[in-house]
């Protein structure tokens, strides 16, 4: 691969990849590699990690628009939501955030993903292997009063 500006050094280098490591970074590598990929002066940054999200609630921004925009207005608004929430809706969901974000490259996710009597375990089953061979992610359950 022919990156420029690795972290920490100035120039253009190539970087060697063999499987998902970095096998080796130099100006120029002396061997030559079985696929070539020219990053054109761009920058090389390594995946970028969502630390924090809602997958079970992700893109439900309008079916009811933040009107105060408060904090209780979300809660409030998202249990009411989240009575029409389905295995496959949250599925749908789940998969269009997946997809953009590795758009935008994360490689990795830590999701939370509620269990409370209104959706019962619908999200855990619907995030269940979802982005799984998609992206690396974890999900952290959290109990919620309804
Ligand atoms: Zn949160």
């Amino acid at each position: 691969m022919s990156i420029t500006r690795p972290p920490g050094r100035p120039g253009r280098w190539d970087v060697s990849i063999t499987g998902d490591r970095i096998t080796e970074v130099a100006p120029t590598l002396p061997h030559p590699a079985a696929q070539t990929l020219d990053a054109q002066g761009n920058l090389l940054i390594p995946g970028l990690v969502d630390g924090h999200i809602h997958l079970d609630k992700a893109l439900i921004l309008d079916r009811y628009p933040a009107l105060d925009g408060t904090f209780n207005e979300a809660l409030r608004e998202t249990l009411n939501l989240k009575q029409s929430f389905t295995v496959d809706d949250i599925q749908n969901r789940a998969k269009q955030v997946i997809e953009r974000a590795i758009a935008f490259g994360t490689t990795a996710m830590r999701t939370h993903v509620e269990v409370d009597p209104t959706v019962g375990l619908d999200a855990m089953k619907a995030l269940d292997g979802e982005a799984a061979g998609v992206i690396g992610y974890t999900a952290e359950t959290f109990q919620t009063p309804s």
